[in-house]
C-alpha cells in the first residue's frame, strides 16, 4: 500500500493496537472498532475470559515492536517488564522435604520477560492516540461484512442498552478480534475457509502471591523466575509482577474443578498434596476465595486457513491462531503476524511504485495477502501443536527422573 488508505482494524487487543500502529506509520487513515469501552477508563471492566494479566513476552513478539517505528513502546517494553531466565520446578523429596529446582532458559542466560498485559496494552493504546491518523471507535462492534463490497456495520452501544448500527467502507479489514472472532465468520462466507477448534479438557483460574510485606516490597520466591508445581494431571505456575506479587493459574482437567467446586474444603489439602509449599504463599482462605472468586476458563486452540479474502481482509492473533498457552507465544506470534504482514504489503507496495502504477496497487495487496497466507499458515499451525505438546512437557516432564520413576512405580 503507498497512497493514503483507509485501513480499519476491527479489535483493540494487543495484536489489533500493533497493527493499527504499523498501518499507521505507514500514513494510512487508521480506523480501530472495538466491542469493548476504552481499556484505560477506570470503569471498563477487564474482559477476563481469554487471557491472563501477566504473560511472558519472548524476542518473536520483542521484535514485532522493535519494527513498529516507535522508540517510546520499546522503552516502556524494557521498562516495565521482569527477566525470567528460566523455570523453577517446586516440588517435595520422597523424605517430605520441599525443593526447588532452577531450569534455565539459555545457556547464554537470556531470559524471557513477564509483562502486563493490560499495562502493555494502554501503552499501545496511548501512543496511537497521539497519532493523527489514528481514530478510535470504542463500544463498536462488528456485526457483518461484505468483503466484496467492502463495506462492514457495526453496532454501536450508547448507554446501558442502547444501540444503533453504522456502515463502514474500507481499502483493507485487519481483523485482530480474538478467538471468537467476528471478521474469521463473516469471511468464511466468502472463501473456502478450513476451519478447526478443539476444547482441551483443561479449565484454568487465577490466584495471586502476594509481596512478602506488602505492594512494592521483596517478593516471597524469586523473582527471576516462571515457577511451575508440576502435578502430573495438572499444574500450578506463578509469573511475578512489578509490585513483588504473582499471578498464578491453576491449569487442571474440568473434572478436578467440578470436585473442588463441590466442595471447596478440600482446596488447601488439594493444594498441599500436589502443590507443595503453595499454602505457605497464598493462604487458605485466599486460595478458597480466589476460587469462588475468579471465573473458571476454558482453553481453545484454533486453525484455519487461509487468513484473508481478496485485496480486502485479512486475519491476525487469536483470531487466527489461537492457542492453548503453555508455550507462552499466544500473544508473541500474534504480534509476529504484525510484522511478516506488513514485510510482506510493504515488498508488494515497492513494486506497484517501481511499475510506477497505482492502478496495481489493489492486485498487488491480493498478491501480498495470498503471499502473508502462504508463509505464515505452516508457522502459525507448528506452534500451535507446540503449545498443545509443551502442556505435557510442563506439568510432567520437567519433573526429576527420581519423581517420575517413583509416580510411574505407584501407577504401576
Ligand atoms: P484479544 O486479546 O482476544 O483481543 C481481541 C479484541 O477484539 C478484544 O479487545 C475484544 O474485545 C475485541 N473484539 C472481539 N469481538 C469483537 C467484535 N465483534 N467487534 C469489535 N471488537 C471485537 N500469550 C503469550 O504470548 N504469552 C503468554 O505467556 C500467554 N499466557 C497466556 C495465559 C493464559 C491463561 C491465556 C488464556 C492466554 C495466554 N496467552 C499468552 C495468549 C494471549 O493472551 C493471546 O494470544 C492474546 O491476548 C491474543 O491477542 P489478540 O489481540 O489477538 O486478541
Amino acid at each position: 500500500m503507498t497512497e493514503r488508505e483507509k485501513v480499519i482494524v476491527v479489535g483493540a487487543g494487543p495484536v489489533g493496537s500493533l497493527a493499527a500502529l504499523y498501518a499507521a506509520n505507514r500514513g494510512h487513515n487508521v480506523e480501530i472498532y472495538e466491542l469493548r469501552s476504552d481499556l484505560r477508563d477506570p470503569s471498563t471492566t477487564p474482559l477476563n475470559f481469554t487471557r491472563s494479566i501477566n504473560l511472558a513476552l519472548s524476542e518473536r513478539g520483542i521484535n514485532a515492536m522493535r519494527h513498529a517505528g516507535q522508540p517510546k513502546l520499546i522503552d516502556h517494553v524494557m521498562g516495565a517488564t521482569i527477566p525470567m531466565r528460566g523455570r523453577m520446578i517446586h516440588g517435595r523429596r520422597p523424605n517430605g522435604e520441599l525443593y526447588e529446582e532452577a531450569q534455565d532458559y539459555d545457556v547464554h542466560g537470556r531470559s524471557i520477560l513477564a509483562i502486563d498485559r493490560g499495562g502493555l496494552n494502554k501503552r499501545l493504546l496511548d501512543i496511537l492516540e497521539e497519532m493523527p491518523n489514528v481514530t478510535f471507535f470504542f463500544n463498536h462492534k462488528l456485526v457483518g461484512a461484505d468483503f466484496r463490497r467492502n463495506k462492514a456495520w457495526f453496532e454501536v452501544k450508547k448507554g446501558t442498552d442502547k444501540t444503533h448500527e453504522i456502515e463502514v467502507d474500507f481499502d483493507l479489514m485487519i481483523g485482530a478480534d480474538g478467538a471468537h472472532s467476528a471478521v474469521r465468520y463473516h469471511m468464511m462466507k466468502f472463501t473456502r475457509m478450513n476451519y478447526q477448534q478443539e476444547y482441551i479438557d483443561t479449565l484454568w483460574c487465577e490466584f495471586q502471591i502476594p509481596p512478602r510485606d506488602g505492594p512494592g516490597s521483596k517478593s516471597m520466591i524469586s523473582p527471576n523466575h516462571l515457577h511451575i508445581w508440576p502435578g502430573h494431571d495438572f499444574m500450578f505456575i506463578a509469573i511475578p509482577s512489578e509490585d513483588g506479587s504473582f499471578t498464578c493459574t491453576l491449569f487442571a482437567p474440568a473434572a478436578y474443578f467440578e470436585q473442588l467446586e463441590a466442595d471447596s474444603t478440600r482446596i488447601p489439602a488439594f493444594f498441599d498434596k500436589h502443590f507443595p509449599g503453595v499454602t505457605g504463599l497464598i493462604s487458605p482462605p485466599d486460595l478458597v476465595s480466589s476460587f469462588h472468586q475468579n471465573p473458571h476458563l476454558p482453553l481453545i486452540s484454533i486453525k484455519c486457513q487461509p487468513y484473508h479474502f481478496s485485496s480486502s481482509a485479512v486475519i491476525l492473533g487469536d483470531a487466527a491462531h489461537a492457542m492453548v498457552p503453555f508455550y507462552g507465544q499466544g500473544m508473541n506470534a500474534g504480534l509476529e503476524d504484525v510484522r511478516i504482514l506488513f514485510s510482506v504489503l510493504d515488498k508488494h507496495a515497492r513494486i506497484a511504485i517501481e511499475a510506477g502504477s497505482q492502478s496495481i496497487l489493489v492486485s498487488q495487496r491480493e498478491l501480498a495477502l495470498a503471499e502473508y497466507t502462504a508463509v505464515r499458515t505452516p508457522d502459525a499451525h507448528a506452534i500451535n501443536e507446540l503449545a498443545l505438546q509443551n502442556y505435557t512437557e510442563m506439568r510432567a516432564s520437567v519433573l526429576s527422573p527420581v519423581y517420575r520413576m517413583r509416580k510411574s512405580l505407584e501407577e504401576w
